[in-house]
């Protein structure tokens, strides 16, 4: 599988366990994600879908399984069926092309909102600076912070600073985004454009895994939905089966509680 092959899924995960002190919360997660496909991972809290993402992109070791992205081997260097683990600095090379939104932002507070855009492309990739800001206020428009390149994230909205944090992943020209809860720590009002802004990257064609509660988006962005529930796939579909006419009880249950 190489990165030309257009067919092949961007996301192949196959049979990925994982343990936290013999608490199983893995239990052989099978996924393919296609290029340009967004997926949203539904499921009860604690039923596994920040510990799966955290697989994809290396910030956990899995315990049995492979992860492949845009066909490299996640973590390991596969030497005739005998895996291997790679360099922190191959994982981190590795981890370079996927971008990742967590609920809380984590932007630097004492750089700008323009300096917390350009820091990974200068200083990881070794852009130059020009450039770097150039494409980073690209990117604010593009998450309609096109005014904001010299506030300082304590002065911007919760919404706002988790925009800055889109536009500071995508700077890294990410193969895959990595979306978990984005919208949970804001407040009711505030969730809305951030959800646009992702609606909009999807409509840009990124690839992206989403967890999130937000069933309007689930509805109308995923291409499929993914329902996990005690570290399996209890089902997955596009949304109109999953979230429209779910088959499973447990996926039922879930829902009617979101409702
Ligand atoms: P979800 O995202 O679906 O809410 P998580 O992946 O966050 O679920 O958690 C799945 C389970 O793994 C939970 O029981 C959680 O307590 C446990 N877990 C997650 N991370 C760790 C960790 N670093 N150490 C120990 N247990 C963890």
């Amino acid at each position: 599988m190489t990165a030309s092959t257009s067919d092949a899924p961007l996301v192949h995960a196959v049979n990925v366990s994982k343990s936290f002190h013999g608490n199983e919360v893995l239990k052989g997660i099978d996924m393919d994600v296609a290029t340009g496909e967004v997926v949203v991972l539904l499921g009860p809290s604690g039923s596994g879908k920040t510990t799966f993402l955290r697989c994809i992109n290396q910030l956990e070791t899995i315990d049995g399984g492979r992860i492949w992205v845009d066909g490299d081997l996640m973590g390991y260097d596969d030497r005739g069926g005998t895996l291997h683990r790679l360099t922190d600095k191959r994982i981190a090379a590795q981890r370079r092309d996927i971008g990742m939104c967590f609920q809380r932002f984590n932007l630097f507070p004492h750089k700008t909102v323009l300096e917390n855009v350009v820091e990974a492309p200068v200083q990881v990739k070794g852009m130059k600076r020009k450039a770097a800001e150039a494409r980073a206020m690209e990117l604010l428009q593009q998450v309609g912070l096109g005014d904001k390149p010299s506030a300082y994230p304590a002065q911007l909205s919760g919404g706002q600073q988790q925009r800055v944090a889109i536009a500071r992943a995508l700077a890294m020209d990410p193969k895959l985004m990595l979306f978990d809860e984005p919208t949970s720590a804001l407040d009711p009002e505030l969730v809305g454009e951030v959800l646009k802004v992702m609606r909009d990257l999807a409509t840009r064609g990124m690839t992206m895994i989403v967890v999130t509660h937000e069933m309007g988006f689930a509805r109308e962005v995923a291409d499929r939905v993914v329902f996990m529930d005690a570290g399996v796939v209890v089902e997955e579909g596009p949304p109109s089966e999953v979230i429209g006419n779910p088959k499973h009880h447990r996926t039922r249950a879930f829902l009617s509680r979101m409702r």
